[in-house]
């Protein structure tokens, strides 16, 4: 059994949960202590028995609330060096450093970390695996790699980044330089590419598909929802979107 809710996730913070019957582990914290506690308790998650925090990379919306809640619970946390180096999370008395590519284990869990394109020090992303089931947890990429492509085909569940709809970010309100940014091959996965990977992966295996860290300027959950549906053939309400506020509640890949 392996299972994944959502915190939240969007520009304003995110945090991904992962577990089996062993261990509970989370991927990211953007989120203030308070916050971050207030959402476990949606999920009846005590804060104490999450077993590790995994860190994707440095910026805000990830990684603010990482060293306050491993100083408060006491909650080990697993990141490369760079994103570590980076400072963001204060003195953490409980880590372990990884790297892109080097697979790790957390009680029955087996973690790979991702290496992406994205600008930060050392960024990676995450594939877990339990009990025969797959999961890739995979945003802030600004493109794909070959890598990506093999890894997730093997998938039984994907959480991936939708980030913006070419036309809303390059028409919208956003400074040039930070369309440049966010559209650039190490800034955020757009809905074009986003189904352009998907049409690469969805196989047969395939039965959880989460969009992710969708950008509130640029972007609208209707539209990730029915372009994504359309193009590799699946029910509109079998896209599941992670939103800002809720997250979503745990699903299961059995
Ligand atoms: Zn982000
Ligand atoms: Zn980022």
């Amino acid at each position: 059994m392996l299972k994944v809710a959502s915190l939240g996730s969007g520009s304003k913070g995110n945090s991904t949960l992962i577990a089996t019957n062993q261990a509970t582990v989370m991927v990211d914290c953007g989120f203030t202590l308070k916050e971050t506690v207030k959402r476990l308790e949606r999920l009846d998650i005590q804060p104490g028995s999450i077993d590790a925090i995994l860190v994707t990379h440095e910026h805000q919306d990830h990684i603010s609330g990482v060293g306050p809640l491993s100083r408060k619970f006491g909650i080990p946390v697993w990141s490369t060096r760079g994103s570590l180096l980076s400072g963001k999370c204060g003195n953490l008395t409980h880590y372990s450093i990884i790297e892109g590519f080097q697979r790790f284990q957390i009680a029955d869990i087996d973690i790979l970390p991702i290496s992406v394109p994205h600008d930060a020090r050392e960024p990676c992303q995450y594939l877990f695996n339990s009990s025969d089931k797959r999961l890739a947890v995979l945003t802030d990429l600004g493109s794909y790699t070959p890598e990506i492509i093999n890894l997730l085909k093997s998938c039984h569940g994907v959480l991936l980044e939708c980030n913006h709809d070419e036309d809303m970010l390059w028409n919208g309100p956003y400074p040039y330089s930070l369309k440049q940014r966010v559209g650039g091959p190490l800034g955020h996965m757009s809905n074009r590419q986003a189904i352009k990977l998907l049409q690469n992966i969805t196989t047969d295996k395939l039965e959880l598909l989460i969009a992710s860290h969708i950008s509130e300027q640029n972007n609208c959950s209707k539209l990730v929802q029915s372009s994504v549906a359309e193009a590799i053939n699946w029910p509109l309400e079998d896209v599941i979107i992670a939103e800002q506020d809720k997250g979503f509640d745990w699903f299961t890949l059995t």
